[in-house]
């Protein structure tokens, strides 16, 4: 079994035929989802996504970069009220982006070190978000280090080098099917780190694995990004599988699946 640990599974993406795809990752070997907010409406939508399917569905609640405009404050207070309302299993996703647009920089990190207070107030993992801004976020998380934070950096996409000190600083990488593209940096990471720090990822409905690139991605898709995972270890997809679930299911803290 397998565990999707960041998908947008309440995207509007999927609003067309969502029970459809429902029905087939409840039939597929990928039994626990992650799904992490973006803004104060993902909050919604995230909700009743896990109400609906409470042992499957597990969520997060945050800011993302590319959504920390003027009014990054009041969104903040509205994520902490829910905070303090109701079970979230991360804090993300947060973080920074700088390949977009730079306009709000400086909220941008404002919003992410005011999120890693939240992480460390209600004891919660982080899915960090880091685009062309590596150094910047991993030198904010060192500021915290007393604090043991730790988390995942979803969508890993840096160096080996920089995959090491995130490793270092206590996160776990989020390895999603760009390690599956032609002329991807990836696979190198993954050759360079130990399995005990690598969780399995689609971002969905973003970055679907080869051979399905450009089209719409979802959970049922993990598999094939384990597979290239094992390809690269040369070990068995099982034991990809099973290392990703137990470094899922610790960060988390999530339930056993049944
Ligand atoms: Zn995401």
């Amino acid at each position: 079994m397998f565990i999707d640990s960041h998908t947008h599974l309440y995207s509007k993406d999927f609003e067309a035929d969502f029970q459809e795809v429902m029905e087939q990752i409840l039939r597929s070997d990928v039994r626990l989802m992650v799904i992490p907010g973006v803004d104060v409406h993902s909050i919604e939508p995230i909700q009743k996504l896990c109400e609906t399917y409470p042992q499957y569905c597990f969520p997060a609640i945050g800011l993302h970069p590319t959504e920390v405009k003027s009014d990054f404050g009041e969104q903040l207070q509205t994520i902490r009220q829910h905070l303090n309302r109701s079970h979230y299993y991360a804090i993300g996703e947060t973080g920074l982006d700088y390949y977009w647009d730079t306009t709000f920089k400086a909220e941008q990190i404002k919003a992410f070190r005011a999120q890693i207070d939240f992480a460390i107030e209600f004891q919660r993992p982080l899915i960090v978000h880091s685009r062309d801004a590596f150094e910047d976020t991993l030198s904010i998380l060192s500021e915290y280090k007393e604090h043991a934070i730790s988390g995942v950096i979803h969508c890993f996409s840096g160096t080996v080098e920089q995959a090491q000190k995130a490793v270092q600083s206590g996160f776990y990488l989020g390895i999603g099917g760009g390690v599956t593209f032609k002329n991807s940096k990836l696979p190198d990471v993954v050759a360079n780190i130990d399995l005990q720090h690598l969780l399995l990822e689609t971002d969905a409905p973003f970055i679907a694995p080869h051979p399905y690139r450009g089209t719409r991605n979802d959970s049922r898709y993990i598999p094939l990004i384990a597979q290239r995972i094992a390809d690269i270890k040369h070990v068995s997809i099982d034991i990809v599988a099973e290392q990703t679930t137990q470094n899922a299911l610790q960060l988390f803290n999530l339930p056993q699946p049944i």
